[in-house]
């Protein structure tokens, strides 16, 4: 039975990009990619050209050969104000707050997980329930 993780408390960690550098796809809606193409000062179909991969019913970033994320450098995000909804949400992600389990497991690798403020369960599941509708081909 999943179990909705008690007591959440999060910061994120100046300096930290522990969950850019994970293995995985960043997946994206419409409104991701012309956000971050306008960012970028490129239109939609440039950005999507250059970034982008997309199936059938899904987009996702590309990965490039030599890191995780084209946007990744030392310092962070290159579009930090931009980036894409999965990112931004991070670690409110519905399958990490609707279940202890995953929550412990991915805080061993965000330091920004049980620190900081207590957060209000409703206001993670809120958050939980952008990251639904933004990308519903993954929450069906
Ligand atoms: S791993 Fe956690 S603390 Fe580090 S940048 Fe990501 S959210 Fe912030
Ligand atoms: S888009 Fe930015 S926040 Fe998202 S994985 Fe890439 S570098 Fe990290």
């Amino acid at each position: 039975m999943i179990r909705m993780a008690e007591a959440l408390r999060f910061e994120c960690q100046p300096g930290c990009t522990e969950c850019c550098r994970q293995k995985g796809w960043v997946y994206l809606s419409e409104s991701d990619v012309v956000r971050a193409a306008e960012y970028l000062g490129m239109t939609a179909q440039a950005f999507e050209r250059k970034y982008v991969y997309r199936t059938r019913n899904k987009m996702r970033l590309r990965v490039p050969a030599a890191s995780t994320c084209h946007f990744l450098v030392n310092e962070g995000c290159t579009i930090h104000p931009a980036k894409p909804t999965q990112c931004r949400i991070f670690p409110f992600w519905p399958e990490l707050v609707e279940s202890k389990r995953e929550w412990a497991k991915t805080a061993r690798y965000c330091p920004g997980m049980g620190k900081g403020p207590l957060i209000q369960i409703a206001n993670a599941k809120l958050q939980a329930e952008e990251m639904r509708q933004a990308y519903p081909e993954m929450y069906r």
